[in-house]
């Protein structure tokens, strides 16, 4: 064996002047390199396959590259291939155990010495250099991707099951409400005015009034799931604002205020959601009756500007601190004062936010405490924003 092992042995100065691949490939790099007998004994090694492996050259020379493979079979093939003259160039991975017991991932070149006159091989060239961090950096990257996939399929299930729980809350809780309204409607009809009258009145009054905040509180949770969709048409918006001010006018007078309508005598038609406006406009107004005291007043104004339609409600109210402005369209946000009045759901500021922004406009507070409020919001005149609904 030693004999055999004298033979063949060749100094790698020797070896590297020889082998002009490797001289051009691997000169200038500190790659390690060993020489390796074709039964695979280590016959030589340069000093950064020392390093690699962490055994001084004594140890491995006369061992076989096998004893420090982790993956004996996929070395023993490249083995074979390699004298086979099938040499592999940069593309084979293999893992090897180093002195300290610690696994190292190495990427593999070998290249076979053919002894001229035989024309057989006396032994191949193998470098292997260290990939351990690259494959762990890689590892960590496809964990964190794994994981990164899996939250984001828990939270699409967890989406897809709200999105269910929301179709049943509209049919479970509207299908009720729909013959309440529907009778006590019939009832005022039928009876004289009188107490039955009244009772059938305030059973039609409360269940509008549910089946207005279900729909708020369907219509907040849809915005929240992306689902919320705009059924968009050309709206003539003047005549919108009009219709509302008209509708509106008896509640102000019956809170003792006044409601102003201040509209242009044109405006451009929009491509709209009339009904979800309506819904941001009532929204608005429903709060410019519900916090400004009696006596005061409430002025609905639209104008063009530039290419964008601007809708204000402004009222008479005792304003907003400005350090709370910035929450006022955050969902359940009430302001904190002392004379508060109404309660409602704190959710149709978030869902007007919400109906705005899917028409690709902006909506905004100009107040100042005990100097009332004035909301607005936009609407441009060509729609190029909507969210693409989720379902
Ligand atoms: P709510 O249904 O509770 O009125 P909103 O989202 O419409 O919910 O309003 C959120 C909060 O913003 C209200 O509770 C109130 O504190 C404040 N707010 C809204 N509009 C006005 C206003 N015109 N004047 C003063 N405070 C307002």
């Amino acid at each position: 064996m030693e004999q055999e092992q004298e033979d063949i042995l060749i100094s790698k100065r020797e070896l590297f002047e020889l082998e002009d691949y490797i001289r051009q490939m691997w000169q200038f790099l500190p790659i390690p390199i060993a020489f390796i007998s074709p039964l695979g004994i280590i016959l030589e090694v340069d000093e950064h396959l020392e390093t690699l492996l962490g055994y001084p050259r004594e140890e491995l020379v006369g061992r076989s590259l096998l004893d420090y493979c982790s993956e004996k079979e996929k070395f023993a093939q490249i083995q074979e291939r390699t004298l086979n003259g099938n040499p592999v160039k940069n593309n084979e991975e293999c893992s090897f155990m180093n002195a300290q017991g610690q696994k190292i991932s190495v990427g593999i070149s070998t290249l076979a010495r053919i002894d001229e006159e035989l024309g057989e091989p006396v032994g191949y060239f193998i470098a292997l250099w260290n990939i351990t961090e690259r494959k762990q950096t890689g590892e960590r990257l496809q964990k964190s991707y794994d994981d990164e996939k899996g939250l984001r399929q828990e939270l699409e299930a967890q989406i897809d099951k709200r999105i269910e729980l929301t179709r049943t809350l509209v049919h479970e809780l509207k299908t009720p409400l729909t013959p309440m309204i529907a009778a006590s409607e019939l009832l005022m009809e039928e009876v004289p005015d009188g107490p039955l009258f009244r009772l059938a009145r305030s059973i039609n009054k409360g269940a509008e009034l549910l089946a207005k905040r279900i729909d708020t509180l369907i219509d907040a949770a849809k915005g929240e799931l992306g689902i919320l969709e705009l059924v968009r048409t050309e709206t003539d918006l003047l005549d919108l604002l009009h219709r509302i001010a008209e509708d509106a006018t008896p509640l102000a007078y019956s809170h003792n205020q006044v409601l102003n309508a201040e509209l242009p005598v044109s405006l451009p038609t929009v491509s709209a959601d009339g009904e979800r406006l309506r819904q941001v406009v009532v929204n608005l107004l429903d709060n410019g009756f519900k916090f400004t005291p009696e006596g005061g007043r409430i002025t609905l104004r639209a104008e063009k500007k530039g290419d964008a339609i601007i809708i204000e409600v402004e009222d008479t109210g005792p304003g907003i601190p400005v350090d709370q402005q910035q929450h006022l369209f955050e969902a359940h946000y009430h302001v904190k004062s002392e004379n508060k009045r109404g309660s409602g759901l704190g959710l149709g500021l978030a869902l007007s936010k919400m109906l705005v922004e899917l028409h690709g406009g902006k909506i905004w507070v100009e107040s100042k405490e005990g100097k009332g409020s004035k909301f607005v919001f936009s609407v441009p005149l060509r729609s190029n924003t909507s969210r693409s609904p989720k379902h």
